[in-house]
């Protein structure tokens, strides 16, 4: 069984992007710039925002990171917004999710500049995704795309079974998977009898974020399986399938594997980074 090597390819990617900002850097006379929002002090939420900062900052992207109290208003918290769609050398805004239960994430989303929007959550890049090679992809499908290019895993006419139906990672990888030719099956909590649509799936992505729901009778010989989950046992990082109690089984039957960690997520991360430098490339272009 390939283990499907998250790690080492997203720092290929940033690799090839810091020369890249380099060079713009220079043509541009400045440097691309993402504000980060986060409203609380979640420790895991702190945690995402610090790591995304440093990944910016590594390869020459200005990163602002606002934490803000949890007493935050909806209205405080547009306004920042506004300010930030407004100001010219703000190429990306991100606005880290849950959001305090007081704040409807649906506006807020709606608030930011589409064409500022690097997480691809606004209402008109979902729309985008759906009919133009335009659109800002969310992080997590796009950097799974990118791990199974890389590695040569065949998607057209495939059967791509995917767990999990968020707006954060199920329906925009589903959407992207059709793009990419393959048939897609999307499966969720209310879907009768997993384990028959499961077994079908040559390409199986899992995003529930429970371990040990599915399990290797689940898988089809062969099957390409990605694990997007991420599950925390007794202080440690574990995905939704990888390396649970059925490994040996697994590893017999999969062909491939993404590990958590060291999979989807250090790719979700280069895909982010990727998506700041394209909202400033697009800035830049319309500045001249
Ligand atoms: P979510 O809670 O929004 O969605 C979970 C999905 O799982 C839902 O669509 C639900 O219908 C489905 N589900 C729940 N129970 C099920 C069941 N018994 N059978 C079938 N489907 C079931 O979560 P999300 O934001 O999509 O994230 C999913 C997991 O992926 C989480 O563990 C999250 O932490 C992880 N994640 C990882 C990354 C990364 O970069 N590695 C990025 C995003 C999310």
């Amino acid at each position: 069984m390939k283990i499907l090597n998250g790690t080492a390819l997203a720092k290929k990617i940033k690799l090839v992007l810091a020369i890249e900002i380099e060079y713009l850097m220079k043509k541009h006379e400045r440097a691309p710039k993402l504000c980060i929002i986060l409203v609380g002090d979640d420790p895991v939420s702190i945690s995402y925002v610090q790591n995304k900062k440093k990944s910016c900052n590594e390869i020459g992207i200005l990163c602002d990171l606002s934490i803000l109290p949890y007493s935050t208003t909806q209205d405080e918290l547009l306004a920042l917004i506004e300010t930030l769609n407004n100001h010219v050398d703000v190429d990306g805004i991100l606005v880290q999710l849950p959001l305090p239960k007081h704040i409807d994430q649906t506006v807020v989303l709606q608030a930011i500049d589409y064409k500022k929007d690097v997480d691809g959550l606004h209402p008109m890049n979902v729309g985008l995704l759906n009919i133009s090679p335009d659109a800002i992809i969310p992080c997590t499908p796009k950097g799974i795309l990118s791990l199974l290019k890389a590695e040569d895993i065949p998607i057209t006419g495939k059967h791509c079974v995917i767990i999990g139906r968020s707006n954060l990672v199920g329906k925009p990888m589903a959407q992207l998977m059709l793009r990419e030719n393959a048939s897609v099956t999307v499966c969720h909590s209310k879907t009768k009898d997993l384990a028959c649509l499961t077994q079908q799936g040559e390409i199986l992505i899992i995003a529930i974020g429970h371990r040990q729901l599915v399990n290797a009778d689940m898988l089809k010989e062969g099957a390409v399986v990605v694990d997007v989950g991420i599950n925390n046992v007794d202080g440690k990082l574990v995905g939704d399938i990888y390396n649970s109690i059925d490994v040996t089984n697994i590893e017999k039957k999969a062909a491939a594997i993404t590990p958590v960690p060291g999979g989807v997520g250090p790719m979700t991360i280069a895909s982010l980074l990727e998506n700041v430098v394209e909202v400033y490339k697009r800035s830049v272009r319309n500045e001249e």
